[in-house]
């Protein structure tokens, strides 16, 4: 397990078990050197334990990536809740979760993430304070959009040279709570869009609002278009897809796109510009994470523009170095975390 916990660059893993409720969690911490590690909290089934640990583990690290290119203080970290056989009491579950969350003393704020929703964060919400995503913080999904938007507006700079996206084809994968409200942002600025999902009243919805074109779900990879945007699932760019694109630029929402790291290189031998997903998407963290401390508004809304700058650093650095965006971006990651640790290492040398 240790030998597991280094491979995956953890500090520290938690077990949590609360008989009474049938409670089996686990907590893997990756860093706190910039601040309290924040991440989701799966809860689903696993066919076997080792496979809730391993969730967490792989998970951890991202987490710590992307609070570290979003600018904000805070490490990274995943929990998992196994979801328990047969009948179980959500509400006690979660309550036990909350326990469980506390005892770590603010090391770890939780979120939703696969399986969780607002309603079991205000559960947990009863139990601890550190959890985010309640119902008081909101759905960050427009918050997601708004940063994908920057995004997207930093990379067609960087790729096309154009300072505005009127007259631009963007084809969308995926239109749901981001997909949707990234649809209207593109949509204002005067894009044209190409879009698709398999829930027919969906597209029906931005054809209709947007005047957007619609395709079969399959036909988005080899509609032509300036940006293609992948807003739905994960792992839709693989040896299959990507030499099928008709794009010069990537930049979408969803979660790990790359089906493996190769796919970021086959992208860049290809000439398409990645922005990589956990940089662009970061924007609904920074919403509950600055929401979770007290700075809502105007100051949100600037650190998630920021996305836009942190993308085009990173394009830069890719293009001076010849390496391919995403690996720019773990680099970067990985300094700003090192740089952590050693500044928290000389202050308890001072003390
Ligand atoms: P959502 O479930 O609201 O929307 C996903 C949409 O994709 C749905 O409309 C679904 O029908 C569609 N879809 C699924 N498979 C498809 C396919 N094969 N082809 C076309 N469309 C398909 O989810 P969401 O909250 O909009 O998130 C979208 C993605 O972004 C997910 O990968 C999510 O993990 C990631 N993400 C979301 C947020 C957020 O704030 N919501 C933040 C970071 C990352």
């Amino acid at each position: 397990m240790l030998k597991q916990m280094e491979n995956a660059g953890l500090t520290d893993l938690h077990f949590g078990l609360d008989p009474a409720t049938g409670l089996r969690a686990i907590i893997a911490i990756h860093s706190t050197a910039r601040g309290a590690a924040i991440g989701g909290c799966r809860f689903i089934h696993y066919a076997r334990e080792q496979d809730a640990i391993t969730d967490a583990l792989r998970l951890a690290r991202g987490m710590s990536y992307k609070a570290a290119l979003a600018g904000l203080p805070h490490g990274g970290g995943k929990a998992v809740v196994i979801q328990p056989e047969g009948d179980f009491d959500r509400t006690a579950l979660m309550q036990a979760f909350g326990r469980f969350v506390d005892q770590l003393g603010g090391r770890y704020i939780t979120a939703m993430d696969s399986g969780t929703e607002v309603d079991d964060m205000d559960t947990i919400a009863s139990s601890t304070r550190y959890v985010s995503c309640t119902s008081a913080s909101g759905d960050p999904s427009p918050h997601t959009a708004l940063g994908v938007f920057e995004g997207i507006k930093s990379a067609v700079q960087h790729r096309l040279t154009r300072s505005t996206l009127q007259g631009l084809t963007v084809s969308i994968q995926g239109l749901g709570h981001v997909g949707h409200a990234l649809a209207a942002h593109l949509h204002s600025a005067g894009a044209r869009l190409i879009v698709t999902d398999i829930d027919p009243a969906r597209v029906r919805r931005c054809v209709e609002e947007f005047g957007a074109e619609a395709v079969d779900a399959d036909a988005i990879y080899d509609v032509e278009a300036d940006i293609f945007s992948p807003c739905g699932l994960g792992a839709t760019l693989n040896a299959d897809t990507i030499p099928r694109l008709r794009c010069s630029i990537v930049a979408g929402c969803a979660n790990n796109q790359l089906a493996t790291d190769d796919d970021g290189n086959r992208l860049q031998a290809r000439g398409i510009l990645y922005a990589p997903d956990y940089v662009i998407n970061a924007g609904g963290l920074i919403h509950v994470a600055l929401h979770h401390a007290g700075q809502d508004g105007a100051h949100r809304d600037a650190k998630i523009r920021e996305i836009g700058t942190t993308l085009a650093h990173l394009f830069s650095e890719a293009e001076r170095s010849g390496q391919s965006v995403h690996h720019v971006a773990d680099l970067h990651a990985e300094t700003l975390l090192k740089a952590a640790v050693s500044e928290s290492a000389q202050e308890r040398h001072h003390a």
